[in-house]
Order: C-alpha cells, then structure tokens, then sequence
C-alpha cells in the first residue's frame, strides 16, 4: 500500500498520448500502457518524467541509441551501378 486509488487513476503518461498507468506494487513502478515506459516511485511519489522513465528492455539509459540490432546486415547493403553509358 503506497499510492492511492484515486490518485492512479488520474496519473497518466507525460508522453503526448497520456496514458494510464499500470501499477506495480511490488517493483514499485508505473507503467505505461501505451509506450511501456516505467516510472520509479520514490518515497511513494511517482516520477513522471520523461527523463528519468526506464524503456522496456534497455537495462541502463546510459549510452545513446547507437546500437542497433536489427536484421540490417553488411550483406544486404547495395552496391552502387558503376556503369558508364556512352
Ligand atoms: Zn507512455
């Protein structure tokens, strides 16, 4: 027991689309039904940031997205027509 009932149900996403929250009482979290974020809550204050929200599936937010792991592979990248017409 740490949030209300009422108070969930106006919490909402900060993202654009706003919304509800799923609770999760034993983590401690909120998440996100649409974008899957998850939101800490501290001290029994949900921290509705953007920035300090957590992305399914990426264990630290440290790093920018460079990595993509994709089926994108070297060998499907397309050589460029080298023909001279004349
Ligand atoms: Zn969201």
């Amino acid at each position: 027991m740490a949030l209300d009932q009422q108070l969930l149900e106006i919490l909402a996403c900060p993202d654009t689309h706003h919304a509800p929250l799923e609770h999760d009482a034993g983590a401690q979290t909120l998440t996100c039904t649409e974008c899957g974020r998850i939101f800490e809550i501290r001290d029994d204050i949900p921290i509705l940031l953007l920035d300090e929200a957590r992305l399914p599936g990426s264990s630290s937010e440290d790093r920018p997205a460079a990595r993509s792991a994709g089926p994108l592979a070297e060998d499907s990248v397309e050589k460029p027509a080298d023909q001279e017409t004349d």
